[in-house]
């Protein structure tokens, strides 16, 4: 059996800003009912009421102070939830879901480099000093062990490991893997904040980056020809990440393709990834969360026997609460994700006078980009068949999955995308673009495919009216599939197909522990 500690900056339900969150709640407690010693370390953000005090402290730096982290403890469905206590987590987002990153969308909090490379320190340590089990009974995990090293974030631990204790003897045997859920993020900084990261000169070289481009996420407040920048020498937290890990993986096999293909896809990272090679194992679903017969956020709870009559009400109420004309034979299209150019909600805001002559309603739940949230706030008054909602609301989300017929997303990129997986379980059809883990999540007996959302070719371009009105119309190809086959039987099997889809962790799990499995030598 294995030991595998995660390593993340968001564990659900504690701090969730996206799917990183649900991947760390979800993988680990699988990986834990197969017989594997499980925990997840992250920030405490929060106090958050199942977590005891261990009393343990460990020195750490942060930036060029030593201060000291201390660790909190939960333990849940056999994983080991353990979080690092110190106030520069704390202070910065007393409420969960907000603020992780930065004071607002978009913008960064200054410290980030401080904070983050403090948690991969502190995590390094927890397999050493914090005893496991529900009242910390067991032993510490050990050194024999697997980190799994997620985004940018905690990209720095597979050379802290290294050279804080391999170089000393400790976690001889110890393998560090990178799980990458987005490349838009890679820990871009300024040269200058290398010393405050308390490594040895030797590796500058592999931290070091020419980009030409903005530093993503794409952001479509940058007007500025790219062409016309030098390049720019930054500090790469993700490259030098995946170049001292011991393997890298992603969210899904057709993402791992596409890093690797331009440097558009790649995000300039593409000739890295393709060098150290990306391993793909697509995400699962916690099932016990996105449940139809379970869901204590839906009005009426429904199996595959009673779906038609469970979505209908479900329908029924969701468009009641959004102000929507409620009627059970309209087509009803959802969006629940970040406001952001990858997620392609300005296209979904972009298209509402076409989508006005389809005859459909639309209801779009999201956060992010301030100009985004201000325009989608408004749709729904000049366009009475659309609902906007600019907040981060778990339990419309799930009212969302169960009362649309149709999932739409229009992605720019998407690494594996969890929305379409939750809105099967459902048997709400996923209607999404031909990119990343949609092209292997969703075949056609499960949904409809758009036409591919353009993109600039460099990142950090801006999105132009022109390429703007191309992405309406990709993603209008396949909404008017989708509508084609509204109420025919084809439409009711698919529901039915989705429905019967196994998109648990069960199976990515089995995949992710072969992968380790091999990583430690111990499979036979
Ligand atoms: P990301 O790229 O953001 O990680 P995913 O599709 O992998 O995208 O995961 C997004 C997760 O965040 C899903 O669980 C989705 O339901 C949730 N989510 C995103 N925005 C909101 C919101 N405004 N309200 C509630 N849940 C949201």
């Amino acid at each position: 059996m294995l030991n595998i500690c995660f390593v993340s900056t968001e564990v659900a339900p504690y701090s969730k800003t996206g799917g990183l969150g649900d991947v760390t709640e979800g993988l680990p407690e699988e990986l834990a009912k197969m017989g594997h010693t499980v925990c997840t370390v992250a920030p405490r953000y929060d106090q958050y009421k199942d977590a005891w005090d261990t009393e343990i402290l460990q020195q750490v730096k942060y930036g060029n102070e030593t201060t000291k982290v201390r660790y909190f403890h939960s333990c849940k469905k056999g994983v080991d939830r353990i979080w690092v206590d110190h106030h520069v987590y704390l202070a910065k987002t007393p409420l969960v879901n907000k603020k992780l990153y930065g004071p607002k969308a978009s913008v960064d909090y200054v410290d980030n480099s401080e904070r983050f490379a403090m948690l991969s320190q502190a995590a390094l340590a927890v397999p050493l000093l914090v005893p496991l089990g529900p009242h910390g009974g067991k032993g510490p995990m050990g050194e024999d062990i697997i980190f799994v090293c997620n985004d940018w974030h905690t990209a720095l631990l597979p050379m802290y490991l290294k050279e804080y204790y391999q170089a000393h003897g400790t976690f001889l045997n110890a393998k560090a893997v990178m799980l990458l859920h987005n490349i838009a993020f890679q820990g871009r900084f300024p040269m200058s904040k290398f010393d405050a990261l308390n490594l040895p000169e030797k590796y500058l070289p592999d931290l070091s980056f020419s980009t030409q481009f903005a530093p993503p996420p794409l952001d479509e407040k940058t007007t500025e020809p790219i062409t016309a920048r030098e390049p720019m020498l930054m500090l790469n937290w993700l490259k030098a990440g995946f170049l001292n890990c011991d393997k890298v993986l992603t969210v899904s096999p057709n993402f791992a393709k596409e890093v690797t293909s331009t440097p558009a896809d790649g995000v300039e990272l593409d000739a890295i990834a393709k060098a150290v090679g990306l391993t793909g194992i697509t995400n699962g679903t916690k099932v016990e969360t996105w449940n139809p017969q379970k869901d204590k956020y839906i009005p009426t709870k429904y199996d595959a026997q009673t779906m038609g009559s469970g979505k209908k009400l479900c329908k029924a109420a969701l468009q009641q609460e959004c102000g929507l004309e409620v009627d059970p034979d309209i087509p009803l299209f959802g969006f629940i994700g970040r406001l952001e150019n990858q997620k392609g909600a300005d296209v979904i805001i972009a298209a509402m006078s076409k989508l006005e002559k389809l005859n459909c309603q639309v209801i779009v739940l999201g956060t992010g980009s301030p100009k985004l949230e201000e325009q989608l706030e408004s749709i729904g008054d000049k366009y009475p068949f659309a609902k906007g909602v600019a907040r981060f609301d778990i339990e419309l989300a799930h009212l969302i999955t169960a009362g649309t017929d149709y999932c739409l997303m229009p992605s720019r990129f998407e690494p594996c995308g969890l929305n379409q997986l939750y809105a099967m379980m459902y048997g709400t059809i996923p209607v999404v673009a031909p990119v990343g883990g949609l092209v292997d999540t969703v075949p056609p007996q499960f949904g409809f495919l758009m036409d591919k959302i353009p993109m600039p070719d460099m990142p950090g371009v801006a999105i132009s009216q022109e390429m703007l009105e191309q992405g309406v119309d990709a993603m209008i190809v396949g909404m008017k599939k989708a509508l084609e086959e509204y109420g025919t039987p084809k439409f009711d099997k698919m529901r039915l197909m989705c429905m019967a889809n196994d998109v648990s962790w069960k199976k990515p799990a089995a995949k992710y522990v072969d992968v380790f499995e091999e990583l430690m030598g111990s499979k036979v």
